[in-house]
C-alpha cells in the first residue's frame, strides 16, 4: 500500500468507529506521529492530506523545522520534554501535548512570556500508572490544570494519555474511558474557560478505533501510516 492508501484506510477506520459511537467523524483529527521519518516522508504525508504532525524528539523537531518539512501542516510536540529544552519547542509548535509537572508548566509559561506569546498545551496523564512513563498521576491532574489556568502565557486545551501497548483488541478501552472521564471533570471544574478545553488526545496504531469510541478528538498514529520503525536508540 502507498502512504496515500494507508492514510485513506486509517481515516476510513476512524470514521467507521466514530459512526458506530454516534459521533461525527469530522470531530476527530488524525495526527501523524513522525518520529524517525525523514523530511521527505513528512512532506509526502502532508501532500497526501495530513494536517497535523506530532514530533517526539527535540532534535528531530528542530531539524525538520530547519528544513521547512512541516509547511502546510500544524506541528505538535508529543514526547517527553525536559525543562532545559523548552526554548526549542515553545513558540515553534502549535500544541505541546506532554506537559506533566508544575516545573515544566512554569518553564513553558516563562519561555512563552519571554517570546510574548501564549502557548497552547495539553496535560499528559499517566493513566495506567506505569513507572516507565511520563505524565502526571490521575490524582494530580486537577491541581496541574488549576495551575495552568492561572498562568498568563499558557492556554490549557485538554489532556493526552498513552496507555500500555495493548496485548489484545479492546484491552485499552477502560483506560480511554478513564482518560475521558478526567477530561470531562477538568472541563467542568474550569467553568468559564471550558470552550478552550476541547482536545482529548489518545489512541495510537494499535488502538485508535477504541480511543475514538471512547471520545478521542485527536489520534496519534505512526506505524499504521509509515510502517514499522527501527528500534529506538537511547
Ligand atoms: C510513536 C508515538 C505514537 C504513535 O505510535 P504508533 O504505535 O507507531 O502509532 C503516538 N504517540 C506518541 C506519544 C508516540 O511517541
Amino acid at each position: 500500500m502507498t502512504l496515500e492508501e494507508r492514510i485513506r484506510m486509517v481515516r476510513e477506520r476512524i470514521a467507521q468507529a466514530a459512526r458506530e459511537a454516534g459521533r461525527d467523524p469530522a470531530d476527530i483529527t488524525l495526527e501523524a506521529a513522525t518520529k524517525v521519518q525523514t523530511s521527505e516522508t513528512i512532506r509526502a504525508a502532508i501532500a497526501a492530506g495530513i494536517t497535523v504532525c506530532g514530533e517526539n524528539r527535540v532534535q528531530e523537531l528542530t531539524a525538520h523545522l530547519d528544513d521547512y518539512a512541516y509547511d502546510g501542516a500544524r506541528v505538535h510536540f508529543i514526547g517527553h520534554l525536559q525543562t532545559n529544552k523548552v526554548r526549542f519547542v515553545v513558540g515553534r509548535v502549535d500544541l505541546i501535548e506532554s506537559v506533566d509537572s508544575p516545573r515544566l508548566l512554569e518553564a513553558v509559561d516563562r519561555q512563552a512570556a519571554r517570546l510574548g506569546l501564549v502557548q497552547d498545551i495539553l496535560l499528559e496523564v499517566n493513566i495506567a500508572r506505569e513507572e516507565s512513563k511520563g505524565g502526571c498521576l490521575p490524582e494530580d491532574l486537577s491541581a496541574l490544570a488549576q495551575q495552568a489556568q492561572a498562568l498568563e502565557h499558557v492556554r490549557l486545551r485538554g489532556i493526552m494519555s498513552i496507555p500500555p501497548v495493548a496485548a489484545f483488541p479492546g484491552e485499552n478501552r477502560g483506560f480511554f474511558a478513564q482518560t475521558r472521564q478526567l477530561f470531562v471533570d477538568i472541563r467542568n471544574k474550569m467553568g468559564d474557560n471550558d470552550s478552550d478545553i476541547n482536545c482529548l488526545s489518545m489512541g495510537m496504531s494499535g488502538d485508535y478505533e477504541d480511543a475514538v469510541r471512547e471520545g478521542a478528538t485527536l489520534v496519534r498514529v505512526g506505524t499504521a501510516l509509515f510502517g514499522p520503525r527501527p528500534p529506538m536508540h537511547p
